[in-house]
């Protein structure tokens, strides 16, 4: 497919599920409570078969329906996200015994899936984490420490837990785990965040595990946590998308309508010019986020690169959009509750998690310097 433009089907499949995220999950959204699992709203996405799609499709899916479900309900949106966050590395790493298990309820909206690899001295610097995980008879571990901004946290059935099997071996010594819930030993609390959705710490006090609970293999971890951001990250630029969409759509109407200075606000050369910026912007973010997501679904050499461009061009983007939009429509952008006041809290943390914007630009100098020095040594 070739990544600047979509077949029909997947236009259509678009509109019907902005549509869907419109009618059927925002009353839903409305009804949960801020900073809490709201589990209606995940079985419903479960029923309209749309947490099934994380599992059978891939990321230009996965960002066809993050892109459509923010535009008209950034809740759904991120309860989708998150279950595929989680759970993708039972998918992609998980013993036939821990998929079996885990991923037809992660499926039917049943059980919450949560990803938890950032602590609170290792975040941008993920390799320094330093949860333990200490030998504990010969097939064990106990898990010593915390994480903390884990999204759905405390509420989370299972987690991905990424914990230090090696000490001083960097991400060498890292090893994923399924933990769920309610191992003893296991606590958590909710943090009160400028984010919609819940995100809580987690005390792991000396919670077994053993040999079954591992993904993947004992200190090869790291790459499974990598492995499932080259999938997510583009689809954080395609929620940003969607959000910037809407923020374009919503000053498009209000700039047609509003009477100024004897005609309307798209008269004024200033307001339109910058109405035209906020289309060509979001237009290329989107461009780039369909690119990473196909160069992912192709296997190309280059996904690190690509996801991690398409991450920051796309929240950067938004973070822009929902400003200027904010901007052009005046006070009422802020009264609590309006579209724009709802999407200019949403729009900030993307730009921190998955890897802040900064972290971006290292990986993608990093992958430049690399293809250049490949280049050089033909
Ligand atoms: C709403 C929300 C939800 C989250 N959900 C999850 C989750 O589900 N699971 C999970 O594991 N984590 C989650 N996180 C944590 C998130 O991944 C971390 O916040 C992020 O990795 C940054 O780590 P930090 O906050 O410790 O910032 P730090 O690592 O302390 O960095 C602070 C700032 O320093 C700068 N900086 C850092 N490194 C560099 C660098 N190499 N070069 C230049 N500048 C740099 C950047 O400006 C960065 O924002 C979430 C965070 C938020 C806000």
């Amino acid at each position: 497919m070739p990544a600047f433009s979509l077949e029909p089907a997947q236009v259509a499949r678009c509109a019907q599920l902005r549509a869907l995220a419109a009618e059927r999950l925002r009353p839903l959204a409305e009804k949960g409570e801020p900073g809490r699992v709201n589990r209606p709203l995940v079985a419903e996405l479960g029923r309209l078969g749309l947490l099934p799609r994380l599992f059978t499709t891939g990321a230009v899916d996965l960002c066809l329906m993050r892109e459509s479900l923010a535009y008209a309900c950034t809740e759904a949106e991120t309860a989708l996200a998150l279950q595929g966050l989680g759970a993708h590395p039972v998918h992609a790493h998980g013993t036939p015994a821990q998929r079996r298990h885990w991923l037809p309820r992660v499926a039917d909206g049943t059980a919450i899936a949560a990803f938890a690899l950032s602590e609170p001295g290792a975040g941008s610097d993920a390799a320094a984490l330093s949860l333990a995980a200490e030998r504990d008879g010969s097939d064990g571990w106990r898990l010593t420490g915390e994480k903390c901004w884990i999204s759905n946290a405390p509420e989370a059935d299972f987690y991905t837990v990424f914990a230090r099997t090696t000490p001083q071996a960097g991400a060498r010594g890292v090893t994923a785990f399924l933990v769920p819930a309610d191992r003893a030993g296991l606590t958590g609390s909710a943090l009160d965040m400028l984010s919609p959705h819940p995100v809580g710490a987690l005390r792991f006090d000396g919670v077994p595990v053993t040999a079954d609970d591992v993904l993947g293999e004992p200190d090869r971890g790291f790459r499974v946590a990598m492995g499932t951001l080259d999938l997510f990250r583009p689809s954080v630029g395609a929620f940003a998308v969607g959000m910037a969409q809407a923020a374009l759509d919503a000053t498009l109407a209000h700039t047609a309508r509003r009477d100024a200075f004897d005609g309307k606000l798209s008269d004024l050369q200033a307001v339109a010019h910058q109405v035209a910026e906020m289309a060509l912007r979001t237009e290329a973010a989107r461009l780039m986020v369909h690119a990473a997501a196909a160069a992912y679904d192709s296997g190309a050499p280059d996904v690190p690169k690509r996801a991690a461009m398409a991450k920051l061009c796309a929240t950067e983007t938004a973070q822009y959009v929902v400003d200027a939009a904010v901007q052009l429509h005046g006070a009422r952008a802020l009264c609590r509750g309006h579209l724009l006041e709802h999407l200019y809290r949403e729009v900030r943390a993307p730009r921190i998690y998955e890897g802040a914007s900064e972290v971006q630009r290292g990986i993608i100098a990093r992958e430049l310097y690399a293809e250049h020095a490949a280049l050089e040594a033909r």
